[in-house]
């Protein structure tokens, strides 16, 4: 069954085709919800211990969503239980005046992971073909150039040996509506409300239409994106818990040889 939607590269996304909603027909509370969890983080877990301890290869999570979409949550319950040594989240903020001063991928190469290491991107390159667009930040013929530029970087990781994973949370406007009226609601959510949220809000349309030409654009085949139902959030954390455990299994990492033999070593 599919559970979450790979772009197959040259395809085009439309986003009014996903159901932001869709849950398989399960319930919060049923029995094998746990269990996938529980599963898919324990596999996480074994498999981390691996790629931790081979050195070889890393895993890169790129994270978007819109506004509200979950991308705290998610990294929250994504990285439960993982070995905090191996991984590490960096989040892209606007853009400092140094950062300004070099070419947009400056600051994400920065943060890329080293061998052996998972690390998660809260936002990443991707906001400079989304907020920067919607805005006008640059003009179009910078920002439509980047789509390509983007591509060959994510080509030079993975030639490099880091795997990069992809997911886009997929809520509703409605969804967004609702969380971020809930925000509002609980006094111990309202540092999480600004008054600028709502002008994002307003531009709903733009931003889907630059996720569409994003999502579009920059599924390769050593890259595609992943478009995740993520309305209800405790299908979003099991179904983004299995991608993980699934693309840690492909990548099949080993515990290293050693080059002595332990039966033969006597601790006195
Ligand atoms: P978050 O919403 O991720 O929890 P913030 O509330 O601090 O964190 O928002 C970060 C802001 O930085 C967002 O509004 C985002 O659009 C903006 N941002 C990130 N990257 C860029 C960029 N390259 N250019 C302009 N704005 C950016």
């Amino acid at each position: 069954m599919e559970h979450f939607t790979t772009v197959v590269p040259g395809t085009r996304v439309r986003l009014d085709e996903i159901d932001p909603d869709f849950h398989e027909g399960l319930k919060k509370r049923d029995e094998v919800v746990k269990e996938r969890t529980d599963a898919a983080r324990e596999e996480m877990r074994e498999l981390q211990s691996r790629l931790y301890a081979e050195g070889r290869q890393s895993l890169l999570i790129v994270l978007q969503a819109p506004d509200t979409g979950g991308k705290d949550g998610t990294i929250r319950h994504t990285f439960r239980g993982l070995n905090p040594s191996g991984c590490r989240v960096a989040s892209f903020k606007v853009p400092t005046t140094e950062e300004l001063a070099h070419d947009f991928l400056w600051r994400i190469h920065q943060q890329t992971p080293r061998r052996g290491e998972i690390v998660i991107f809260n936002r990443s390159h991707y906001e400079d073909v989304l907020v920067v667009r919607v805005h006008e930040l640059v003009p179009e013929a910078v920002w439509r150039r980047r789509y390509n530029q983007i591509n060959e970087f994510e080509e030079l990781l993975a030639d490099c040996g880091t795997r990069v994973l992809k997911l886009f949370l997929c809520i509703s406007k409605e969804e967004q509506r609702e969380r971020l009226q809930a925000r509002l609601d609980n006094p111990e959510k309202h540092w999480k409300f600004s008054p600028g949220d709502l002008s994002e809000r307003a531009r709903w349309d733009d931003y889907m239409a630059a996720y569409e030409e994003a999502l579009t654009e920059c599924s390769t085949e050593v890259a595609p994106w992943q478009i995740i139902p993520a309305n209800r959030k405790w299908y979003r954390n099991m179904i983004v818990a299995e991608i993980v455990a699934a693309t840690l299994r492909e990548m099949a990492p080993v515990y290293p040889e050693v080059d002595f033999d332990p039966g033969a070593i006597v601790i006195e």
